[in-house]
């Protein structure tokens, strides 16, 4: 089996030609020797099975960032036999840098030169085999998303791999080579049929960026993604609770004759919780993740970073952050993980100190579910209005932070950075809907029930064992009594966040077990909450402790004790803070 590497721009196609060529034959690898998880794919050709290994996207393979580093050292070592460099047909000067810079370290490379329909709309035509002459290796032009040239594609790589073909690169190697070889090459697109008016992207810009009403639009597109997911989960929610319900009876009447602890344990604890987890949980995120994940590939994602750019960097922070930071919303260690796009060291530790300040899946239910508490379930507008307002606090304090980060224990100077807005795409919606209910949601969810079913069975344990009058657990919550009114909160609704450490998607459904004493739905809340209670526990789900998952990555991003102590620490302190305040004003 030959091994071919995929390395390109991001947005230049890469992942669309690794489905292209892989299909479903895909699964993550391990390089030998390192942790790192690379996406590996295989197809057969001619008899012969090629393994394709899709390295991180990156601009250059000179500057520092890990992701580069990653890149030159599987090439170096030898880990391929021949590589595929992923160049854009309408950006061809700047995708050659890299590609060259493939080359230079790795000869057996072919350049493929994608989005070569998209280059011809725009009235440019690249010369293929013009490129490959002066660059004296093999050169191919495709159309990934219509799959245009992969048979070609296919064909060359085999002969490369078999030896067949030559492959001697030309390069003039000097002091900005790769820059300058680029520019000459880039010749080679003829473009004297380029059109003169104004094309889509550069009209909907015109709007989207707008100087003054790009901010507006942001808002309003953010308050109507949130309208969307609130009003849009609401009847499946209800629906998911009443079949859980329902089976919750038919399996008690099957349990029937049981000893009552045991019916206990396997109902009111582990499928109350893992029920009410998934009936919460599930809809808002079927909602949620496909919109954002279109948002992403119908390109706006990168204009938020560029909308958000000079705030951050006002708080000496990375523009690219506004990006880690919507990967947040998925996912805070996702978000963690993400900061690796930042370059600067210092810049890139900001972002994986702040990244838990924004809601994740897992919280987004519960601050749906209180808002509801607060303002009246049937009130969506005003859900959706308060949601988009909890959000825009939840950015704000992470600029605020930043700034302290940057004036105190993070000194520096903010770095520029060069981010390019590809232009707006049709998104592939059926493919954006598979991947972002299967991937995003379905793992998740998995990850949410593996968690709640245990914890179901050890919180119902803990309320079971009678110490004296009380159960472990009342007990529990009645020494946090007093700690917890300090911040407006409950000795029960503490426990839960604590208990629910594992998992945000938890803190509800505890939350139900404590207060309520057996499983049920989270609209039995209601009775156990005042209004200062629910208003605390809302900004508390909004600024608390990272989840242990979140916790466990920063350790494994930054390699010390110290900022992972200081990730805790920092948003449970705005938390506990805001909380006080709160506390103060409202009556109780
Ligand atoms: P990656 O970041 O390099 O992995 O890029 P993706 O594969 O996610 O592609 C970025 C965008 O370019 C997506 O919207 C694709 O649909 C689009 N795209 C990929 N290949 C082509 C192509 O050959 N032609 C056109 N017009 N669009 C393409």
């Amino acid at each position: 089996m030959s091994r071919i590497a995929l390395i390109g721009n991001p947005n230049v196609g890469k992942s669309t030609l690794f489905n292209a060529l892989t299909g479903l034959k895909q699964h993550t690898g391990n390089w030998p020797g390192k942790t790192v998880e690379l996406a590996c794919g295989e197809y057969d050709y001619k008899g012969k099975t090629y393994e394709l290994v899709d390295l991180p996207g990156t601009y250059s393979l000179e500057g520092a960032s890990p992701e580069e580093e990653l890149a030159v050292e599987f090439l170096k070592e030898g880990n391929a036999d021949c590589a595929v460099a992923v160049c854009d047909a309408s950006c061809l000067e700047r995708s050659l840098i890299l590609g060259l810079q493939v080359l230079y370290h790795f000869p057996r490379t072919i350049l493929c030169i994608n989005m070569m329909d998209e280059a011809e709309r725009n009235g440019l035509h690249v010369n293929i085999r013009e490129l490959s002459a002066r660059l004296g290796v093999p050169v191919v032009g495709i159309s990934a998303a219509q799959k245009q040239g992969l048979e070609q594609l296919r064909e060359q790589l085999r002969q490369l791999c078999e030896g067949f073909l030559p492959c001697t690169p030309l390069l003039n190697k000097g002091e900005n080579w790769a820059i300058l070889q680029a520019q000459e090459l880039s010749c080679l697109t003829d473009s004297s049929q380029r059109p003169q008016a104004p094309s889509f992207t550069q009209k909907l810009d015109r709007v989207l960026l707008h100087r003054i009403w790009a901010y507006p639009i942001l808002l309003l597109l953010v308050l109507g993604v949130f309208w969307l997911t609130i009003e849009g989960a609401n009847y499946p929610s209800r629906g998911l609770e009443w079949i859980f319900a329902a089976l919750g009876e038919g399996l008690g009447r099957l349990l029937e004759g049981m000893p009552p602890w045991l019916h206990g344990l396997l109902i009111d604890g582990i499928y109350g919780t893992v029920t009410a987890v998934v009936a919460v949980m599930l809809p808002p995120m079927a909602i949620f993740f496909p919109v954002f994940t279109l948002l992403e590939d119908f390109g706006y994602l990168p204009r938020v970073a560029f909308l958000l750019d000079e705030g951050f960097r006002r708080c000496g922070a990375c523009g690219k952050q506004a990006l880690t930071l919507c990967m947040g919303f998925g996912c805070n260690a996702v978000g963690v993980t993400g900061c690796r796009i930042i370059d600067s060291p210092r810049e890139r530790l900001m972002g994986i100190l702040t990244n838990a300040f924004v809601p994740c899946n897992g919280r987004f239910p519960t601050l749906i579910l209180l808002l509801g508490l607060c303002v009246g379930g049937s009130n969506r507008g005003l859900q959706a209005l308060g949601l988009t307002a909890l959000v825009f606090l939840g950015v704000g304090v992470t600029l605020l932070i930043c700034k302290l980060l940057h004036r105190t224990v993070l000194r520096g100077e903010e770095s520029l950075f060069l981010m390019e807005l590809p232009p707006y795409r049709r998104p592939r919606v059926g493919q954006v809907l598979l991947r972002a209910m299967i991937d995003r949601c379905l793992t998740i969810l998995g990850r949410a029930v593996a968690v709640a079913a245990p914890m179901g069975l050890l919180i119902w344990l803990l309320q079971w064992i009678p110490v004296g009058e009380l159960s472990l657990l009342g007990h529990l919550a009645q020494l946090l009594q007093e700690p917890a009114a300090l911040f407006g909160l409950s000795g029960g609704v503490l426990l839960a966040f604590l208990l629910g450490s594992p998992a945000n998607e938890l803190v509800v459904p505890i939350a139900v077990l404590i207060l309520t004493g057996s499983g049920g739905s989270e609209a039995e809340l209601l009775p156990y909450l005042s209004l200062q209670q629910s208003l605390c526990m809302l900004i508390f789900t909004l600024f608390h402790w990272p989840c242990t998952t979140t916790l466990w990555t920063i350790y494994k991003e930054t390699h010390s004790l110290k900022w992972t102590a200081l990730a805790w620490l920092l948003p449970t302190a705005v938390g506990l803070g805001l909380c006080f305040l709160l506390q103060l004003i409202l009556p109780a």
